[in-house]
């Protein structure tokens, strides 16, 4: 596939473990085994940003209390979400 920075053909589809700052920045999560792209021209492995912002919505959206600080990426993707109701709720 192509490496959408630097254009070359080469990358590879991978996974990686991610580090996300806990918005109150209490904690770190771990989000193991993040679908990513390693580009051996950038020699970097990264993750789109539609697989960043999906990552993001989802750690937004689910009960982190019952998954803990370290999880995989699968475990986020199947986990229950609240709903807009329960969201609204718990920013109170
Ligand atoms: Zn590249």
């Amino acid at each position: 596939m192509i490496c959408i920075w630097c254009d070359q053909e080469g990358a590879q589809e991978t996974v990686k473990d991610c580090i996300w700052i806990e918005p109150g920045g209490a904690f770190n999560i771990v989000v193991k085994e993040v679908p990513a792209i390693d580009c051996p021209t950038c020699k970097d492995v990264y993750l789109e940003d539609e697989m960043t912002e999906e990552v993001e919505e989802a750690l937004n959206s689910v009960d982190l209390s019952s998954l803990g600080t370290e999880f995989t990426y699968e475990k986020l993707m199947v986990s229950p979400r609240l709903s807009i109701f329960e969201l609204y709720k718990s920013a109170k």
